[in-house]
């Protein structure tokens, strides 16, 4: 069971949280649960680090910002103790969660169980508290903002959890954003691959790397709500998503629907350069220097070569590169040999995922049709398998993602 900040927040709603975490137990399972700290802590502990020294160094940043997460472990073992439940914390160092050295943005490598295995076997919670490790020389690392998703699953994946319920404050995952449709409809499942393009689309339920861990190891994640009655239905009955493999769904023989979800992301940037040499290695000139200094490029476009052996190329960055991008492009200006650099940052990538449109043709021609129709330009395309993004007019976004919602049927009927 993994709680998030908002449901953390607070001696009331830690409360709330050893009560879901005692019913679980008392159906008969044994429980490690794994928490977040406080909504907003994380943030504050941050502030303080820019405070002490704007070029801190990221060991000690990780030392002051793994502390709020120590804290609603100890809350919650304390919590659970007072409901008269066995309790116990486990920290990130004492388990130990073995992580690379990279500092802020750690990844776990390995994971010992014994020490967790043995103590629930013996009828105590486990409290562990998410986004620490330890690192190979024995420091305290942090996995990157959101990271006790990735923790909780690990920890599943380590103790061969048959579940790993991530309780946050939304009660699963949605066709779309509901404040944007309000007929979205919760889903019963969604596999991985489905949730990854959700997530590297603006759907920002988890941490996509803990996604990946899950794909990877094959866990079974169910995201749900924290802020339930007494009278709620169970965990073990499914209420909220289910996030599973693309075989398991299959199993299912559901009727499944072609489009999974609409996801939005307003945090992309439009470049264009004009008049780019058309020849060999040119489009290597533009986007090494952006790969060395570790800018995404998301949708890319060449159009079709001028006369004089000129083309036009097009491409989107995330909103916080932009400038980055284009100062280092403006650098690299004789050495790419275009003409003039045009940004836009008033641009928004619209998305439709869903592993049905493997199997399905027209579900692009479905979307730039429905698009057309309310004079929705597109200004970029980019496909995967199971996913089609297009690139439109920031303003038009709520008004693509609705017409979209319904021109695929996603719509919930009352
Ligand atoms: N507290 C950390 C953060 O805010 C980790 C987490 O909550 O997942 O990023
Ligand atoms: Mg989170």
């Amino acid at each position: 069971m993994k709680f998030g900040g908002t449901s953390m927040a607070g001696s009331e709603r830690i409360r709330r949280v050893a009560n879901i975490v005692r019913r679980q137990q008392a159906a008969g399972h044994e429980v490690a649960v794994v928490v977040s700290a406080m909504a907003g802590e994380t943030d504050r502990l941050v502030t303080f680090c820019r405070e002490a020294n704007p070029l801190y160094d990221p060991a000690e940043y990780d030392v002051v910002v793994a502390s709020g997460e120590q804290v609603t472990a100890g809350l919650l073992a304390m919590t659970l103790q007072a409901l008269g439940c066995q309790a116990r914390s486990w920290l990130g160092w004492q388990l130990p969660i073995h992580t690379d050295d990279a500092h802020a943005k750690a990844r776990i490598e390995e994971m010992d169980s014994g020490a967790l295995l043995a103590s629930m076997a013996a009828g105590e919670i486990a409290v562990i508290p998410g986004f620490q490790g330890l690192s190979g020389d024995g420091r305290i690392t942090t996995l990157g903002r959101g990271g006790s998703d990735t923790s909780a699953v690990a920890v599943a994946a380590a103790i061969g959890a048959e579940r790993c319920d991530i309780y946050t404050d939304v009660d699963g995952v949605y066709t779309t954003d509901p404040r944007i449709v309000a007929k979205a409809r919760k889903l019963k499942f969604v596999t991985y691959e489905e949730m990854l393009e959700l997530a590297s689309v603006g759907s920002k339920v988890l941490q996509t790397r803990s996604v990946s861990l899950a794909m990877k190891e094959g866990v079974r994640v169910q995201v749900l709500s924290s802020f339930i009655d007494d009278d709620a239905t169970p965990a073990d009955e499914i209420p909220g998503t289910m996030i599973v493999s693309d075989e398991e769904l299959e199993g299912l023989d559901m009727e499944r629907q072609l489009i999974t979800g609409i996801a939005a992301d307003k945090n992309e940037a439009k470049i264009i350069l004009t008049r780019v040499p058309d020849r060999p290695g040119a489009v290597a000139t533009i986007f090494g220097p952006l790969a060395a200094a570790s800018i995404n490029v998301d949708m890319i476009i060449q159009n079709v070569g001028r006369d004089k052996g000129e083309t036009d190329v097009t491409f989107t960055v995330p909103s916080a590169d932009l400038l980055r991008a284009q100062t280092l492009l403006e650098a690299q200006k004789a050495a790419i040999g275009f003409n003039r650099i045009i940004t836009d940052a008033k641009v928004a990538k619209v998305s439709v995922v869903g592993v049905g449109m493997k199997s399905h043709a027209g579900v692009a021609a479905t979307m730039f049709r429905s698009l057309a129709d309310r004079g929705i330009n597109i200004q970029a395309i980019s496909t995967s398998e199971i996913k089609i993004s297009v690139l439109i007019d920031e303003d038009e976004t709520e008004l693509a993602v609705r017409v979209l919602h319904s021109a695929y049927e996603l719509d919930a009927v009352d």
